[in-house]
């Protein structure tokens, strides 16, 4: 069966638009990607026909309600392969996941002089919630460097690897490089050694087939707006054997189950990190957009995407002065890149002009463009619903933005 590329386009109303008096032709999925109407569909039913908060009623909406919320989760624990559905914690989003952790994680396991690995390549929530930690458990970051290729420096990394080293917290797919990481062989190698491994799979999870029990990955995060769902929630995986250990950092309703001024004990997984009332509404337009993703296919969207890709380099790499950032091997699809000489604002801002979205800047990886020694990028980044057309639109404005720079 061919892709059904004009069907998907559809589901998408927001690609019919035009920007600036032309059609929209929208490269910047690695930021969010657009929602499809059956997910929008999905969340005004809950809000016409169901809307109550959820677990704490006895009457017929809230328990449609709640029903519909813990099918969300099973749906995420199924499209990840989780093991068990309580390992699915709901948060509002990456950033939101990596911080629970690292602040639950740390205040159960960490005491100063511990180390943390991370890599040259993170993006900023995945930096800055361990450099807070720095200051209140005084543990130690250190960096797997990077190449030159934009992928990591595996020897580097078989050398940090000490037994000071106490969790290890890494991207799978960089969101400015578009490196896939080789996740597996890290977490076999720390694994040996009893370290535990969390994921950052925001950009992974829009472009992978994820299985965590695979992967055996000790943590898993990603957002739902970025696999065509709603902003404001998000997935924390966690195996149970640490999130059961772990202490809940935030209380609240819901996270309890027995209050008292003298003591309180904990809720069961998942709902004790998950205090108060939760995003349900988000999480059941999440459910829809996993829906909307295993109708159409993993396989076929990956295809699709590696397509796209693949012309798209071939036709970038025929303008002369365009320096691609980012080219290891296993490679996602998004090309980050510059024209030489001319700034990526004034690119992202001309192509705009054109219709044409793209991100430009240091797409929160400042130490990144430290390494490269450039202020930042401009990121073409693909999904399901991205054409070759498109690509011969985004190829003709750069020679545009190129003439109009002499
Ligand atoms: N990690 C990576 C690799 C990302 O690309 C992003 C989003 N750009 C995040 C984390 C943070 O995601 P969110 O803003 O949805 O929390």
């Amino acid at each position: 069966m061919s892709y059904p590329i004009e069907t998907i386009r559809k589901d998408f109303p927001i690609l019919s638009r035009s920007v600036n008096g032309r059609p929209l032709v929208y490269l910047d999925n690695a930021a969010t990607t657009q929602t499809p109407t059956q997910v929008v569909e999905a969340m005004n039913d809950v809000y016409y026909n169901y809307n109550s908060n959820i677990h704490r009623g006895v009457h017929t909406l809230s328990n449609i309600c709640t029903e519909a919320f813990e099918n969300a989760r099973t749906k995420v624990a199924s499209f990840i392969h989780a093991e068990k559905t309580e390992e699915i914690i709901f948060t509002h989003g990456s950033t939101d996941s990596v911080n629970i952790i690292a602040e639950s994680f740390g205040a159960t396991f960490l005491n100063a002089g511990d180390e943390i690995l991370v890599s040259g390549m993170e993006h900023h929530s995945n930096i800055v919630p361990w450099q807070i930690l720095q200051d209140r458990h005084q543990i130690v970051l250190k960096v797997i460097p990077i190449l030159d290729d934009g992928s990591l420096n595996m020897s580097e990394f078989r050398k940090l690897l000490t037994p000071k080293v106490k969790l290890i917290a890494i991207t799978h797919i960089s969101n400015v490089l578009g490196t896939i990481n080789p996740v597996e062989s890290i977490i076999a190698a720390a694994h040996q050694k009893d370290i535990p491994v969390m994921v950052d799979g925001a950009q992974a999870i829009q472009h992978l087939t994820i299985d965590v029990q695979q992967l055996d990955c000790d943590f898993y995060v990603f957002s739902g707006h970025k696999i065509y769902g709603p902003t404001g929630i998000g997935v924390l995986y966690g195996k149970s054997k640490w999130l059961n250990k772990m202490q809940p950092i935030h209380g609240g309703g819901e996270m309890i189950k027995k209050v008292t001024f003298e003591k309180t004990t904990y809720n069961d997984l998942p709902y004790k990190f998950e205090p108060g009332t939760p995003n349900y509404v988000a999480a059941i337009g999440l459910g829809a957009a996993i829906d909307y993703i295993q109708k159409i296919g993993n396989q076929q969207i990956q295809a699709h995407e590696e397509d796209v890709f693949n012309y798209a380099k071939e036709k970038l790499a025929s303008i002369e002065d365009l320096i691609f950032y980012g080219t290891a091997t296993h490679h996602t699809s998004l090309i980050s890149f510059l024209l030489k000489g001319i700034h990526p604002f004034d690119t992202g801002t001309l192509l705009d002009k054109m219709g044409i979205a793209v991100r430009t800047g240091h797409h929160c990886a400042e130490p990144l463009m430290d390494h490269f020694q450039i202020p930042g990028t401009v990121r073409a980044s693909f999904a399901m619903y991205n054409t070759r057309e498109e690509i011969d639109a985004l190829h003709a404005g750069l020679l545009k933005v190129k003439q109009l720079f002499g």
